[in-house]
């Protein structure tokens, strides 16, 4: 079968295909976030779903949708073979693979290769080679690229790991060479706690990815966690799209990011830019990419990982930048070229993006199951909503929780948390518990506000009592003033706006 998109040597050039129909093997969000800019490239696009997914959005939206015909994720979104089975028989050119399930699994963007299909995303050579920390280290540690100190290949004993600390001091941070969304990662204070943190590190890695293999670095105290977005297509252009911050994370999973970073400026972006883009040219690095790297109070960065695909916060990079990620995604994968270069790439504005989850603020983020009752996502000036729900959509324990992004562009970072803040304070879903209160905390915030703000933020400030605004009452007090109004018979003004003759007043105190 011809190998449509692959390489046509090992120097990485592709024979350029125009792609006409896309299978997305993802579901959610970005699902359809994936399905719009394809849709708009005229494209036609292909969804799967599983049993529980089968009233979707993605669904509606796709062209046609395949059922995959199970419940949880290994026997459906993680099954190669089905997924494939579905590809040639709805006759796609290409497979978009999204984030998270088989984005970064070498083996499939082989098997989509190896079945004639264009793999939306990198060589499987390169994800292979990138998606191991330990390869991607011992990679960039022959080239000019600050990595964090430590080792760079798995720990053979426990006598290597006692003498890689001593040499780079405590703390230390053990981390799973395969390790991935803040699992298998172990802060190490003292020698003696050493052995026991190896075994368990080691431990949750088996389990989470199915390698045991772990690392050390050098515990880097408060830092920021700031990362760049790249393109690269198949003639050996790349471009940075400047830097997202992330540090507004909880077990180490990013809640709320923002582009710029208020710690980066025009100076740093350029280093950081620079030192992403060599990352990307010594791995042959093609399609979309992010390096992130710990930044330190002394503007010291350090290479942590690259991810292999688009990111979840790779909208408020695309407001600022005013570039499509995800077509220029589909356009490298049919072999064009870059349309621009580095210098045409303009920063504008501000950009925040919160995730909301259907997680319990109030209780220790507790999983929020139940069917949508209720979806009003907000509007107006600079909001963006990509969401993967609505009423009727089941929030299961199978898959992740989150069910939207709410995202706003602003002309300025003050604007852009104001903008944020009114945008929350309108959300509206009902039938879950969301994140929504824990994000309105974030936006009031001192630090946050202040952008001083790194990683321990979370852990250092936020407790549940803390919760500003029980979001969940005022959705329950509107459909209640609503009810009531009805009942009233409330009429219309002339205006077109609900006059109330009732006493209700509509108030939202912090609590
Ligand atoms: P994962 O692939 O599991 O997401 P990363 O290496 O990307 O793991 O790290 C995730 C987060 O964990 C970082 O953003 C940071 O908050 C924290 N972290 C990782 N390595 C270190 C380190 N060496 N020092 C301090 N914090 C770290």
């Amino acid at each position: 079968m011809e190998r449509r998109g692959s390489r046509d040597n090992n120097r990485g050039t592709w024979r350029l295909k125009k792609i006409k129909k896309i299978l997305i093997a993802n579901r959610g969000e970005i699902a359809v976030r994936i399905h719009r800019s394809a849709k708009e490239m005229d494209i036609e696009t292909v969804a799967l779903f599983s049993d529980p997914d089968r009233t979707s959005p993605h669904i509606l939206y796709c062209d046609q949708a395949f059922p995959l015909h199970g419940i949880s994720s290994v026997e459906t979104y993680l099954d190669i073979d089905k997924i494939l089975e579905i590809a040639k028989k709805a006759h796609v050119d290409a497979i978009h693979p999204g984030y998270g399930f088989l984005s970064e699994k070498e083996q499939f963007a082989r098997a989509v290769n190896d079945a004639g299909f264009i793999f939306i995303g990198p060589n499987p050579e390169t994800i292979a080679l990138l998606g191991s920390k330990t390869s991607a280290r011992q990679l960039l540690s022959k080239y000019q690229v600050p990595i964090v100190p430590g080792s760079v290949s798995p720990l053979k004993s426990l006598q290597e790991g006692v003498k890689v600390a001593e040499e780079i001091g405590y703390p230390v941070m053990i981390k799973a060479s395969g390790g991935g969304g803040g699992k298998g990662m172990r802060r190490v204070d003292t020698e003696g706690e050493l052995e026991g943190s190896i075994e368990r590190a080691r431990n949750e890695s088996k389990k989470s990815f199915g390698d045991d293999r772990v690392y050390i670095e050098k515990y880097i105290v408060n830092p920021k966690h700031v990362e760049i977005q790249i393109l690269a297509d198949s003639h050996g252009n790349i471009i940075h799209l400047g830097e997202r911050e992330c540090s507004v994370q909880r077990r180490h999973q990013k809640v709320v990011e923002e582009c710029p970073s208020s710690a980066v400026s025009d100076h740093l972006r350029q280093k950081m830019g620079q030192a992403a883009v060599a990352i990307a040219k010594a791995a042959k690095y093609i399609n979309a990419g992010t390096m992130e790297f710990l930044l330190d109070a002394d503007k010291n960065f350090y290479f942590l990982e690259v991810n292999t695909r688009v990111q979840v916060e790779h909208p408020i990079t695309e407001l600022v930048y005013g570039i499509d990620i995800i077509k220029e995604q589909i356009r490298i994968a049919q072999g064009e070229k870059l349309s621009f270069t580095q210098e045409d790439v303009k920063l504008n504005g501000h950009a925040i993006e919160c995730r909301i989850s259907a997680e319990e603020t109030d209780n220790d983020f507790l999983p929020s199951t139940g069917k949508i009752t209720h979806f009003f996502p907000s509007e107006g000036p600079g909001i963006r909503n990509d969401s993967g729900a609505r009423v009727g959509t089941e929030i299961t324990m199978y898959y992740d929780p989150m069910i939207a992004k709410l995202i706003v562009h602003a002309r300025d970072r003050k604007e852009a948390i104001a903008k944020m803040s009114r945008a929350l304070s309108e959300y509206q879903i009902n039938g879950v518990k969301t994140t929504i209160p824990f994000c309105q905390f974030v936006m009031r915030h001192d630090e946050f506000v202040r952008g001083s703000y790194d990683i321990n933020f979370v852990e250092k400030h936020f407790r549940s009592s803390n919760v500003p605004l029980r979001h969940d009452t005022v959705v329950a007090i509107t459909a209640a003033y609503l009810k009531h109004s009805e009942s009233n018979n409330t009429p219309a003004s002339s205006n077109g706006t609900f006059v109330s003759k009732s006493k209700w007043k509509m108030s939202a105190s912090d609590e």
